[in-house]
């Protein structure tokens, strides 16, 4: 997987990121939309007493799924329990997570298409009714005894909405969908994390910074420690523009923010398979990165740019992928 979109690269980058979260929904940057309607169902619920309806946070990768879900549990006054769909091997795995719940307590589940059809089941009626079908016993003397669990709030996060199935999106009470931040918004972001790192950094070095993210703040902050660490090398006391673009050019992000592994895509569209439709299989086997990476974490960003499109008969370069590249356009698109 690509370094800069891996989900965290070591214990360090942990630590970076932990750091770095925001704690409230006040200090989370953008999504202003989404940040309206979480606060809203989470005020009807503090009214009413009640724990809050089960949330689905759905979009790429880096975009603050997990981050909310710490502020929804903060904000409800509540802990935070988090797991992680392939974590969730059988619906056995499911039951002592929901059986250990304490009262009101707020449950992540992380890439949450990923989990096992039989947890997947058992999750409907705990969503629904508070309660789980624990199977006692096997073959055909095999019971099921219901159990009831405390309430809690199902906090689920997936950067493949469409992989879900209906019943269990049915039993989301609001889903939101996460949008990629502006420059804007991501130089807010940077200017945040410059100033709790004590980084000093030039307002124009942050904005190139943002430029190059890809819409992501997990990125954004990634390359700011990046460009921090060449600044440590190079003796420089601040970061400006010029060091910024620099840092850049080594680590291979180009002006679009595109890395290695987005330019391969490019590239591999273009000359090995000579721009025509490509499926996501091959072109995953041709460059050598799982179909998964490719699709939930490269495309959503080089669809954004215009540079690729989805067509009924594969991925296909466009003509601004072509420029991109520095190849003459074709005619017919
Ligand atoms: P996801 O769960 O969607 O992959 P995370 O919640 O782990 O993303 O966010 C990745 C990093 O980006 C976190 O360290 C967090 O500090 C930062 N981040 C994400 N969204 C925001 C935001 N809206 N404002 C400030 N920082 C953010």
């Amino acid at each position: 997987m690509s370094e800069l979109n891996s989900k965290v690269s070591g214990e360090s980058e942990l630590a970076f990121e932990s750091a770095l979260r925001p704690k409230s929904l006040e200090e989370f940057v953008g999504q202003e939309k989404v940040r309206a309607q979480l606060s809203l169902i989470l005020d009807a619920a503090r009214i009413q007493n009640r724990t809050s309806d089960h949330i689905l946070l759905a979009g790429p990768p880096g975009l603050g799924k997990t981050t909310l879900a710490m502020i929804i549990a903060h904000e409800s006054g509540q802990s935070l329990r988090l797991t992680s769909g392939p974590t969730i091997q059988n619906a056995g795995d499911l039951a002592s997570i929901l059986s250990s719940l304490a009262p009101g307590e707020v449950l992540f589940i992380d890439e949450i298409h990923r989990m096992s059809r039989s947890a997947e089941e058992m999750l409907y009626l705990a969503m629904e009714d508070f309660r789980v079908d624990v199977m006692v016993g096997k073959g055909p003397g095999a019971t099921s005894i219901p159990l009831d669990i405390s309430p809690f709030t199902l906090v689920g996060a997936t950067t493949r909405s469409g992989m879900l199935p209906n019943p269990l999106r049915d039993r989301f009470g609001f889903t939101a969908n996460m949008e990629f931040y502006t420059d804007e918004e991501l130089t807010r972001v940077l200017h945040r994390a410059a100033e709790k790192l004590g980084i000093a950094a030039e307002p124009k070095a942050l904005s190139e910074i943002s430029s190059r993210s890809r819409g992501t703040p997990r990125i954004a902050n990634r390359l700011l420690r990046r460009v921090r660490d060449y600044a440590l090398v190079a003796k420089s006391e601040s970061i400006d523009v010029g060091l910024t673009q620099s840092a850049l050019a080594l680590y291979e992000v180009d002006q679009l923010g595109l890395d290695r592994l987005d330019r391969s895509i490019l590239d591999t569209l273009a000359h090995k398979f000579e721009m025509k439709p490509v499926g996501l299989s091959t072109l995953s086997a041709a460059i050598g990165e799982e179909p998964d990476t490719i699709e939930s974490v490269v495309e959503p960003f080089l669809v954004r740019l215009g540079l690729i499109s989805r067509t009924a008969k594969g991925r296909v370069i466009t003509n601004a992928g072509l420029r991109h590249l520095g190849l003459p356009a074709l005619d017919n698109q």
